[in-house]
């Protein structure tokens, strides 16, 4: 029989967080393959996919390689700890180059020692194999043989990484401030590996923006939602705010003002939703908004905690990590977004806060706030495959 190892870390679980782990990892599991047929069993420390439809392998394993809190996935075969039912599937195995077999016995009434057992697997091998070649230091390939005390052995050729991190529902909320740009979704990776559920919102300023910007947020969020699982998205109109800002103050401050009403907003819909941090794409330094003085007048108005997971990145390296996880691509799709409308020529790069409320006082700002919050939309995202 045909089954899927999933192995999840075992070093910080202790106590009754491990229960707590292990079932909001269950539970992800389960709703990331929602619509396979599969069973789930659990054997100490990981778990097996039974029963599943064999040609839906690749695209079960595709799945669950983005579910945080699993950190490897093998293919494997199954069958009864006889070493002749052991070997006799060996037999099928076909591997090229440098190879070795790992035999892990967990059951002691297996008649055979591991080190032995896995000498000969690797001869029935060799007979099979005429290129494939012995290396315990080096191999291209391990076959593990993992002789278990529920009286299976499971015979694995790939072990495949997945995501790591931890499960996704383990550590909190956050609101994710989804930009169309290429750090955000990267920040929200980042949060939903270490654990977090992740609620996103979107500014936009149509009619300055298009419908093409709005709907590139939601083709990023769905990117997303492949590791963070399904996901709100909420909406909020930023047009009239931006006109304000515009209208009255000082357009070298504007992006400084913009983005602590941003914040302001985040943190109302923050409590509605029950988010405990605000998540953002900033990296120190990377444009005027992003100085450790821009960065302090932006946090001044919330005492929320904000999240800056990419604070400490270069760019090049949040972009190779936006290829890897998927989103470059739509990512850098050329839509206008709202901090790109009424872009002032000389954005101050250290604002001063004295100056920035200064400016801020010409506007009615609870105002501006609540009759933004009002136009709030909020949509459910789930992965695509
Ligand atoms: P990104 O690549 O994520 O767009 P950026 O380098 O363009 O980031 P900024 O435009 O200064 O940087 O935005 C910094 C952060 O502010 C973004 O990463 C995002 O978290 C948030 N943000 C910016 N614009 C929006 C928006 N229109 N809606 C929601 N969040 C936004
Ligand atoms: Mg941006």
């Amino acid at each position: 029989m045909k089954v899927i190892l999933l192995r999840y870390g075992e070093i910080h679980l202790k106590g009754n967080n491990r229960r707590f782990f292990e079932n909001a990892l269950l539970k992800n599991i389960k709703s990331t393959l929602n619509g396979e047929t599969f069973k789930l069993q659990h054997i100490s420390g990981r778990y097996l996919i039974t029963d599943y439809d064999e040609k839906r392998e690749y695209a079960i394993i595709q799945k669950l390689v983005c579910v945080f809190g699993l950190h490897s996935i093998s293919p494997a075969v199954v069958v009864e700890n006889e070493p002749e039912l052991i070997l006799a599937e060996c037999k099928k195995i076909s591997v090229t180059g440098k190879f070795r077999v790992t035999t892990r016995r967990a059951s002691k009434i297996f008649p055979i020692k591991s080190m032995q057992f896995s000498a000969m697997a690797g001869e029935v091998i060799l007979d099979n194999c005429p290129n494939a070649v012995v290396d315990l230091h080096e191999p291209d390939t391990v076959i593990n043989i993992d002789i278990r005390e529920n009286g299976y052995t499971y015979i694995s050729t790939q072990t495949i990484p997945c995501a790591g991190g931890m499960p996704v529902g383990t550590a909190g909320k956050g609101l994710l401030l989804l930009s169309g740009g290429i750090d955000s979704p990267v920040a929200g990776y980042f949060m939903a590996k270490r654990g977090m559920t992740i609620h996103a919102l979107h500014f936009h300023s149509f009619p300055y923006t298009s419908e093409l910007a709005k709907q590139k947020v939601i083709t990023l969020a769905k990117l997303l939602s492949k590791y963070t699982g399904a996901i709100k998205l909420s909406f909020v109109s930023f047009t009239q705010v931006q006109e304000a800002i515009n209208r009255n103050c000082d357009r070298d401050y504007m992006i400084t003002i913009m983005r602590r009403i941003m914040m302001r907003i985040s943190e109302r819909l923050s409590k509605d939703v029950g988010a405990g941090a605000i998540i953002t794409g900033e990296s120190l330094g990377q444009v005027a908004s992003q100085t450790l003085e821009s960065i302090t007048s932006t946090s001044a108005v919330t005492s929320m905690p904000i999240f800056r997971p990419l604070i400490g990145f270069d760019k090049l390296d949040i972009i190779d990590i936006a290829r890897k996880i998927g989103t470059m691509e739509t990512s850098i799709l050329p839509y206008e977004d709202c901090c790109t409308v009424f872009l002032p020529k000389n954005p101050v790069t250290k604002p001063r806060l004295d100056r920035v409320e200064r400016e801020e006082s010409k506007l009615d700002i609870d105002k501006l706030v609540n009759d933004a919050y009002d136009t709030l939309e909020t949509i459910d995202i789930s992965p695509e495959y």
